[in-house]
């Protein structure tokens, strides 16, 4: 079979595959743990689930224009002036197939082959392999536990030069939960207006911020400078709808167009039915994020006691339902660097960890939080045990 060259550079997702090899052990009987997981342990609401079944119901069915129906460009629209006061409307959004293709089609509108994008690392796993395909060059930038993962206008300048073309922020992030501040992410924004350089700021986890931490968008600003911005969301994360596939853009009316240009010659309009039940989930009650929040809370600082109790560095973030501590002095000679230590620990004590390779820093491993209480303390208890050697 021959397949294209263009593939051959593409890593597969780790995620993906720890995933696999966790199902692999389960098969065979042994009982698995994931601390893998990227989604909330939450069910849709079921206010959304009804609008679904009403779409269904009322024959809702067909194809729908490519970047959405109005109805719902207009609920993003105004889910962005309710959050974040900015003054937009419909035809600044685009409903994609989750949050992934949204980063995906905003990267091919953008990027001409050789220029740069800069990703600053820990980043998400998926962005190199996407700006890949865009023929684009990724550049890290380098961040650290002690700055919390977060970039400085120095480390930026550092490595900027005259092909740069775009900066990928995340916020809060995945794999830290680390979070900008509003300040911070404005004065980014203002570095890169000044150097000609597109942001794409991923707020995908923008409703799951915790107090004292305030949710900071690049949104606020949007208005004032839409030629220079992109924000891209999702309900996968804050209404639990990761398997329904929708995610948005609030973007410059051209680039909308030109995001449009590209889905409507891959994957047309996302599901009809989905749509619908987005719009319910935007436009109705929002108690699902504050009964979310404050489960996650509770366990991000169980985690954080648990794994800082090892003697991990970890910086505490204020958002999202990740933890990423540095645990490279605890690798050995048989697990001599992050994926060998996952598969020690999946394969010894059956608990699921994705490797901090998988997001650019072979120091950490990602522990999710999106699972029980009990569950949480069993399996870092477990994890405990081999990193400690008891
Ligand atoms: N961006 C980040 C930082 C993510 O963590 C994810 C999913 O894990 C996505 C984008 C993609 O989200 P979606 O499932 O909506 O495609």
């Amino acid at each position: 079979m021959r397949i294209s060259e263009r593939l051959a550079q593409i890593k597969p997702s780790a995620t993906l595959a720890v995933n696999a090899k966790a199902q692999e052990l389960r098969a065979q009987g042994r009982e698995i743990i994931s601390l893998a997981v990227g989604q909330p342990d939450f069910g849709t609401p079921q206010h959304v689930c009804d609008a679904a079944k009403a779409a269904m119901d009322d024959g809702f069915t067909r194809y729908t224009p490519v970047p959405g129906i109005p109805e719902l460009r207009d609920a993003v629209a105004n889910y962005y002036t309710k959050f974040y006061g900015a003054k937009t409307c419909g035809d600044n959004a685009i409903i994609s197939n989750g949050g992934k293709q949204v980063l995906y089609n905003l990267l091919m509108a953008l990027i001409n082959p050789g220029e740069e994008v800069l990703i600053p690392a820990p980043y998400w796993v998926s962005y190199p392999a996407m700006v890949q395909f865009a023929e684009g060059v990724s550049v890290f930038v380098p961040t650290t536990a002690e700055e919390d993962y977060l970039v400085t206008l120095e480390g930026l300048e550092a490595v900027r030069t005259d092909k740069t073309r775009v900066l990928i922020l995340n916020s809060p992030s995945n794999p830290t939960g680390c979070c900008y501040t509003q300040a911070q992410l404005e004065a980014i924004a203002q570095w890169a207006r000044n150097n000609d350089i597109f942001i794409i700021s991923d707020e995908v986890y923008d409703r799951l911020v915790y107090a004292p931490a305030e949710p900071a968008s690049l949104a606020k600003v949007w208005e004032t400078h839409p030629e220079t911005i992109a924000i891209v969301g999702a309900l996968s994360k804050s209404f639990c709808m990761t398997g329904w596939r929708v995610g948005y853009a609030l973007a410059h009316e051209e680039l909308v167009k030109a995001m449009s240009k590209i889905q409507g010659q891959s994957t047309s309009n996302i599901n009809s039915i989905t749509q619908k039940a987005a719009l319910a989930a935007l436009n109705g009650s929002w108690d699902i994020v504050d009964e979310m929040k404050e489960s996650f809370v509770r366990r991000r600082d169980l985690a954080y006691e648990i794994i800082t109790g090892w003697g991990a560095e970890c910086p505490k973030p204020d958002g999202a339902f990740y933890l990423f501590p540095v645990l490279d002095k605890f690798y050995t000679e048989d697990a001599p660097d992050s994926a060998a230590m996952c598969t020690k620990i999946l394969e010894e004590v059956g608990v699921a960890l994705v490797p901090g390779s998988a997001f650019g820093d072979d120091k950490c491993i990602r522990f999710s939080y999106a699972v029980d209480d009990e569950t949480l303390k069993d399996a870092l208890s477990k994890v405990g045990s081999v990193l400690l050697g008891k």
